[in-house]
């Protein structure tokens, strides 16, 4: 396990929206989507909450990660799930990559790890993913019932008792992260990692699978530390890293940091995801129109829309990321 010294903690189901129903959306509800966006786009550069100052995270580094799985076993103990169809210890699962075939989180997984080869690096790669727990969550934006919480350590929880099972987190989410637990059609719940928020960091615990990790490719922290801890190992390692952080600004910002030795789309990373927080714009219009549920429609289509919109960016370096500490320090 990784945990940085000094560090203080307080307190297949899966049936994703089609592509289908996902290309109707998009048809049905463009106009307003940009009734959403030209009315809010003045106001979404006003936008000054940066995230808590006590916000956890984890710093996965690629380079260290070896595919072992023992997170995704603590994981699952952790919090209950189903045994797995492939045991944790049979790395034969990483076959199902081949043909750009990743495996995803659902309502029997809350995290997974992914195996990729690059022809810049001699060895496999594997990704770990998970909720990234981002610090302006889409998924609990788009809630309507409040079903979802950013705890000030940094977690996103969820309520399963408020759920209505509308499923419009599922969508909005730029990481396609929370699942629907279909064999549960009268008790509504999505499933996805909380960062292990009720069994350990409300108890001043790190999660169970930075725990089990045995390379110490996760590590656990304040967040502005770990975005610190990423920028030493690019500046002192840098043929070992692409210089950039994911996570340190896609979707405004996420708990969950990422380094990399190849550049991240070859590594099954959305490199579209905006660097706005996704719901900045809907937020404002939230609160011009009261009736929200009479235009819901047409916002979550807006929400879809700026969650999964293509915006292509190069990883180039950045020196300020090297050279300004105290940026985020
Ligand atoms: S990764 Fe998705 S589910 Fe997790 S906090 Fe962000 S928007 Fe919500
Ligand atoms: S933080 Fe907890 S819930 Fe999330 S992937 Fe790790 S062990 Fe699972
Ligand atoms: S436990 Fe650590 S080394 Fe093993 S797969 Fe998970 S992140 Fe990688």
């Amino acid at each position: 396990m990784n945990l940085i010294k000094g560090d203080k903690l307080t307190s297949e189901a899966v049936m994703r929206p089609k592509l289908s129903r996902r290309t109707a959306l998009k048809t049905l509800f463009s106009t307003a989507v940009s009734t959403v966006l030209l009315q809010s786009g003045r106001k979404a550069s006003a936008h000054d909450f940066k995230g808590y100052e006590t916000n956890r995270g984890v710093l996965v580094d690629l380079t260290k990660c070896i595919g072992c799985r023992s997170c995704e076993a603590a994981c699952n103990k952790e919090h209950g799930l189903p045994p797995p169809k492939i045991p944790f210890d049979d790395l034969s699962v990483f076959g199902q990559n081949r043909d750009g075939h990743t495996r995803r989180t659902d309502q029997s997984r809350y995290t997974v790890v992914n195996q990729f080869e690059s022809p810049l690096w001699e060895q496999p790669l594997f990704k770990k993913i998970q909720c990234n727990h981002c610090l302006e969550p889409a998924c609990l934006t788009a809630c309507f019932v409040n079903a979802y919480t950013k705890t000030p350590e940094g977690a996103v929880t969820y309520n399963p008792e408020v759920c209505v099972g509308c499923r419009t987190c599922m969508v909005a989410c730029p990481f396609s992260i929370p699942a629907f637990k279909y064999d549960s059609a009268l008790d509504a719940q999505i499933m996805k990692c909380n960062f292990c928020f009720d069994t350990r960091l409300s108890n001043n615990q790190p999660p169970a699978c930075v725990e089990a990790c045995p390379m110490e490719a996760l590590t656990f922290g304040y967040r502005k530390t770990l975005l610190r801890i990423a920028r030493k190992r690019i500046r002192e390692n840098p043929d070992n890293y692409v210089n950039y952080i994911y996570g340190e600004t896609e979707a405004g910002g996420t708990s969950w940091l990422y380094l990399s030795p190849v550049p991240f789309d070859t590594v099954g990373f959305d490199t579209s995801v905006p660097k706005q927080p996704i719901l900045n714009y809907v937020k404002d219009f939230l609160g011009m129109v009261p009736m929200v549920l009479t235009i819901w429609p047409a916002l979550f289509a807006g929400i879809y829309l700026l969650a999964h919109r293509k915006n292509q960016y190069t990883a180039n370096p950045s020196h300020e990321d090297l050279n300004d500490e105290n940026h985020t320090g």
